[in-house]
């Protein structure tokens, strides 16, 4: 039986680490890390996400805001938002909510976010600053995951991770961060060819891809630790049949669609020696990382004042 790597667990330790950071900030500062989300619209999916990114803030004992703004609002007038949000000293971080409205020119808003309260990680000085290894906020998902591999001990080291998807919010830099843990790393996407024969090389194989259960069987090397970022919404009771067994179709009466990652799970039961399960693998990580790099965000300003 493979080791299920829980994320909920992780996300617990890192919780837990905050707590003591977070009371001997406010002891110095007298006040707390302070987060600020700013969401655009009323995409129903990104207010759960921002209530759930609230919740842990508030848990925590970080200061936490959410301006909300209509989904007409305009490149300029978001430009004037964070303009605002950069001056107020008692703002250590700011989350700019995706995806914002198609009119909106994403990019710009994003750059103008200070790299010391993009604590997303996605502004280019903190990704410069990380392929470099300087502190600096580090994109969530993937931080998460290197997070989660040091808890389970997993060794990385020489290892060969091939990781599957190239974006910029999780595939590149967890190639980059992969890379500083000494692994030998191979990324692949969309247009890589002989896909299934590279990820068979490798001992470390994350999927973040978007797309059910994608890769299988033929992907997978006996013994390989796969890390699963991909969550996927199966809502076609055809598709989900291929995907899951019988004990998790009986979810999908009541539910009307089931999640899956981008690894096909019955194969990674069959051939993984430890796998993260979707969802409570990788999921439970981010909203966590966040709140780290919200909290080292406050420390790294007050220690530069
Ligand atoms: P993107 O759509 O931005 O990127 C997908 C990547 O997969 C692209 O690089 C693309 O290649 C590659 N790809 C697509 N099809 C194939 C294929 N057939 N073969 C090989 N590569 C392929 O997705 P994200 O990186 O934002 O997200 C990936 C998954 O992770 C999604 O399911 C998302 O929901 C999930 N996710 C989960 C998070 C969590 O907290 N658990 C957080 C963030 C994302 P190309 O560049 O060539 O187009």
């Amino acid at each position: 039986m493979p080791r299920i790597l829980d994320g909920k667990t992780v996300r617990d330790q890192i919780k837990a680490e905050l707590k003591p950071r977070v009371a001997a900030f406010r002891e110095s500062t007298g006040r707390a890390p302070g987060l600020v989300v700013v969401l655009v619209g009323n995409d129903p999916a990104s207010e759960v996400y921002v209530a759930s990114k609230t919740a842990t803030a508030d848990e925590l004992g970080i200061y936490n805001e959410t301006l909300t703004y209509p989904a007409t609002t305009t490149t300029d007038e978001l430009l004037a938002v964070i303009a605002r949000l950069n001056e107020r000293p008692e703002v250590d971080g700011i989350l700019v909510q995706l995806p914002l409205p198609a009119h909106v020119d994403s990019q710009r808003v994003l750059l103008a976010v200070l790299p010391e309260k993009d604590v997303d990680g996605f502004h280019p000085c903190n990704i410069g600053a990380m392929v470099t290894g300087r502190p600096a906020p580090k994109p969530c998902t993937p931080a998460g995951i290197i997070e989660l591999l040091k808890y389970y001990q997993i060794p990385v080291e020489g290892k060969h991770a091939v990781v599957v998807g190239r974006s910029d919010i999780v595939g590149k830099p967890m190639a980059a961060l992969l890379l500083q843990q000494n692994a030998t790393v191979t990324i692949c996407h969309s247009k890589t060819r002989n896909l299934a024969e590279i990820c068979r090389t490798a001992d470390i194989l994350v999927g973040a891809i978007g797309r059910p259960a994608f890769l299988k069987a033929e992907h997978i090397q006996p013994g390989a630790v796969v890390i699963d970022v991909g969550v996927n919404r199966v809502d076609d009771y055809g598709l989900a049949e291929t995907i899951f067994p019988p004990e998790r179709l009986a979810n999908f009466a009541k539910k009307g669609y089931l999640l899956t990652g981008d690894v096909n799970p019955a194969d990674i039961e069959k051939l993984a020696s430890a796998y993260t399960p979707v969802p409570g693998g990788v999921g439970p990580l981010t909203i966590a990382m966040l709140m780290f790099n919200t909290v080292g965000a406050a420390e790294r300003r007050i220690a530069q004042a």
